[in-house]
């Protein structure tokens, strides 16, 4: 098994709707079991024109290799209509291996971390938001970068609506970051 994070993010069509869909795909997987997911945020989109995009991360289990990941991963975005017109389009649907347990993989269709995810805040916040000690391989604490990429554009649209989170909130003396790194919502 391996504890792995991916960046989800949509700027095409019903984009929140998806996401949601998406996570709910996921999780229907029966070679992945979705830990945690993070608030949706609206960011700006960085080096493309378009729309805003709306974006999460979600925490899984899988037993699945690396490369079977990237995959499924592709498989998803097409089934949500996917299309690669030229770099950086918009998208109805971009699923990207974020970090994948603690491996460092530069192959020529896959590298893990994801080369850009200390540059994104997009990608950056809801990895912290999930878990606020997440070790990025070779670089160290995600949260490092944090101030590198305050300048981009993230606003928090929407937390978890599982009942559970209230129950760990409480439970965690109300500390938001620490409930929602324990949450199981799907
Ligand atoms: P973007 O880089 O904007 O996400 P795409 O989703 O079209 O653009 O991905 C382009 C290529 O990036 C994919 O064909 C995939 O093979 C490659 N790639 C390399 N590393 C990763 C990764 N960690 N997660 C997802 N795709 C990756
Ligand atoms: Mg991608």
């Amino acid at each position: 098994m391996t504890v792995a994070y991916l960046g989800l993010g949509a700027n095409l069509g019903d984009a929140r709707q998806t996401l949601k869909d998406a996570v709910v795909c996921l999780a229907q997987q029966r070679t992945i079991t979705v830990l945690a997911k993070s608030s949706l945020y609206r960011t700006a989109p960085i080096d493309a024109g378009g729309d805003d995009y709306f974006n999460c991360v979600v925490k899984i289990e899988t037993t699945m290799p690396a490369r079977q990941l990237l995959r499924l991963c592709h498989t998803v975005e097409e089934q949500f209509g996917r299309e690669r017109p030229y770099r950086n389009a918009p998208r109805t649907l971009d699923l990207d291996i974020l970090l994948f347990g603690d491996s460092s993989i530069d192959e020529a269709d896959l590298i893990v971390p994801h080369p850009r995810l200390t540059e994104r805040a997009f990608a950056l916040v809801p990895l912290v938001e999930l878990d606020g000690e997440v070790i990025i391989p070779q670089l160290g604490r995600a949260d490092a970068f944090l101030a590198a990429v305050h300048e981009q554009r993230i606003e928090k649209v929407a937390t978890c609506q599982c009942p559970m989170q209230g129950a760990q909130r409480a439970a965690n003396g109300g500390d938001v970051l620490a409930a929602s790194t324990k949450n199981n919502c799907r």
